[in-house]
């Protein structure tokens, strides 16, 4: 066992709003540099839906992640040998159409352009090359299912369903959507920086943090084509790649990063688990059905003694040990089973995890309402489809796994209400729990998480003790150079 620390995450669906104050606190904090203007780290997209940038989910197109060749894993991208020899040109990188070109307005003509009798206009300039723009596109073109038959009819998790059923999904009656917010998933088994040719990304040490060193970056975006998830950017000001950093210069400080600091729904969490890095290359080398349970076991209990001998073996603090104990996450994922990782297919195993939303299946029970139906669990039989598309998203493929999941939060609900409403009988509730396998006290436990808890619950941020950390490796003012997104160099292109 060779104990390590990692920042983890997990978003719970149902509550988001779908505001996108994440993406503009994010936007307003990291990307408005140029270069940047179409970076988005921090995304919230529509499901169903096809994403930013369009379609990063098919990977027959964009060979991201990792697969398994002859039971070995393997980048999907290319071997290291064959990605050496296409550096000059990578066919597998998504353009700026599959992002889309940022614009601005000429705002100066509203207050320029000379009397007339009408009123003047700012129209819409391209933030690229100046020009007049048409707008076509934009990070967020399909919100709120807008174009569903477009872009939300393109979802390739739709694949799994036959037309058919495909069809029936879109039916006015079952229409419904979600939001899904999407960062760098700081993954324990990240793709980015196995292809990255210049040995530039890296995972942080001490708590798992991946970054790119804007000073060892040459600019070959493998790292963009390698990640499955489309987090990693090119600045195309200074030929460098760029990436959600996690904020870690505010959690450093005790902060958690402006994404959750901001999110009106709180549906945030981040906290330390540890995990067993021995283990990686075992688990994300299991066949698709065993990858979710496999890396939900590589998080290892931190009340553990064995687990705690280990870690302090390791160097991992006392404080730190503390937080993973005390780590909303830990519980999200491992003691409760309710969160899942996105496309545990693509193997990076990310150490960002969401808890389905229940209202697909709720939207779509047969009277059409949104309702707490007392035959909640058999009618779950009836709602094969969102539950197929879910297990599409989050358990490659295992419907099964989505099923627990709704059993639980559906008894937790079922639980509540029927103590503060009192529509659902007592009765009703208890067989919910029995059938989802929890006791009451874990249902207040989880209430008590999704609904009340302040900051500092949602938030276990462990101290950083930087100092150490560095000193251990290298001269921290040596060091500060390498993080970030800021350079000491500038970049050939200039800025
Ligand atoms: S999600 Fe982040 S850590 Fe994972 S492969 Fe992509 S860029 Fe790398
Ligand atoms: S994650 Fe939070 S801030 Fe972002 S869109 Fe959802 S509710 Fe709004």
């Amino acid at each position: 066992m060779n104990v390590r620390a990692q920042l983890s995450m997990v978003f719970h669906l149902d509550k988001c709003i779908g505001c996108h104050t994440c993406s503009l606190a994010c936007k307003n904090l990291w990307t408005d540099r140029p270069g940047t203007e179409y970076m988005w780290w921090n995304n919230v997209e529509t499901k169903p839906g096809t994403g930013y940038p369009t379609l990063y989910e098919d990977q027959q197109q964009y060979r991201g992640g990792w697969e398994l060749e002859d039971g070995k894993l393997k980048l999907r991208l290319a071997a290291r040998a064959t990605e050496l020899a296409n550096l000059a040109f990578n066919p597998r990188l998504p353009s700026l159409d599959d992002y889309y070109e940022p614009w601005t307005y000429s705002y100066r003509d509203l207050f320029d352009a000379p009397q007339g009798a009408e009123q003047p206009v700012a129209r819409p300039v391209s933030m690229i090359n100046g020009r007049d723009m048409e707008i076509e596109a934009g990070p967020n073109w399909d919100d709120d299912l807008g174009g569903s038959n477009i872009y939300a009819a393109n979802d390739p998790n739709l694949k799994k369903l036959t037309p058919q059923e495909q069809q029936d999904f879109f039916g006015l009656q079952q229409l419904v959507y979600f939001y899904l917010p999407r960062i760098c998933n700081h993954c324990l088994n990240p793709s980015c920086v196995a292809a990255c040719p210049s040995g530039a990304i890296y995972k942080r040490g001490e708590d798992g943090i991946v970054l790119v060193s804007q000073e060892k970056c040459q600019g070959w975006r493998m790292c963009v084509s390698g990640c499955p998830y489309k987090k990693v950017y090119f600045n195309y000001e200074t030929g460098k790649a760029e990436k959600c950093i996690l904020c870690y210069p505010r959690l450093e400080s005790g902060y958690a990063p402006a994404c959750f600091h901001t999110c009106p729904g709180r549906i945030r969490y981040l906290g330390v688990v540890l995990y067993d890095a021995d283990r990686i290359h075992e688990v994300a080398s299991l066949p698709d059905a065993e990858l979710v349970e496999g890396q939900k076991s590589l998080l290892l209990d931190p009340d553990d003694p064995a687990v705690i001998a280990e870690a302090k073996r390791n160097g991992i603090d006392d404080k730190t040990i503390d937080a993973a104990q005390r780590s909303p996450t830990y519980k999200y994922v491992r003691r409760w089973n309710l969160a899942l990782p996105l496309h545990p297919e693509w193997r990076t195993l990310p150490m960002l995890f969401y808890v389905p939303p229940l209202l697909p299946v709720l939207a779509t029970v047969p009277s059409g309402a949104y309702e707490l139906a007392s035959d909640f669990f058999t009618s779950l039989e009836s709602v094969r489809l969102p539950i197929r598309y879910m297990a599409s998203l989050f358990s490659a493929g295992d419907e099964e796994k989505i099923v627990a999941v709704y059993r639980k939060l559906m008894a937790a609900r079922m639980t509540l209400r029927a103590e503060s409403v009192g529509d659902v009988s007592e009765a009703t509730a208890a067989e919910a729990r029995d059938t989802a396998g929890m006791t009451r006290a874990e249902v207040q436990e989880i209430y008590h998480l999704t609904s009340i808890a302040d900051e500092r619950e949602r938030y276990v941020i462990p101290p950083f003790l930087r100092e150490q950390a560095i000193s251990m490796l290298e001269d921290p003012q040596e060091a500060q150079q390498h993080r970030g997104a800021g350079l000491v160099q500038i970049g050939k292109r200039g800025l």
